[in-house]
């Protein structure tokens, strides 16, 4: 009788900033310390504009397909459009 493991579906992706690749479950902690996202971040931080963006709260979401798990993306948004967010959820006719 052969005993069968569960192997646990991977559903790796890439990081838009060092082609990295990364289990959904480590994408967080990976773009915390992600040295290319940093590097870009320090030299958008040389332009007045840059700093400014830098500067600007971001809420870190997670979306994921809800039948199809291995769809998944993080993204950030700035919190100013959290409104807008609000907006669309409670009343997806309204434009
Ligand atoms: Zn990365």
């Amino acid at each position: 009788m052969t005993e069968q493991t569960k192997v646990k579906p991977s559903y790796a992706g890439i990081c838009k900033f060092c082609r990295g690749e990364f289990e959904k479950a480590k994408m967080s902690q990976h773009l915390k310390h992600c040295k290319e996202r940093a590097r870009m971040e320090a030299e958008t931080a040389k332009s007045p504009e840059g700093k400014q963006f830098i500067r600007t709260k971001l809420f870190h979401i997670v979306l994921e397909g809800k039948y199809n798990p291995q769809y998944w993306m993080h993204i950030e948004v700035p919190a100013e459009a959290q409104l807008i967010l609000r907006k669309v959820a409670n009343n997806p006719l309204e434009r």
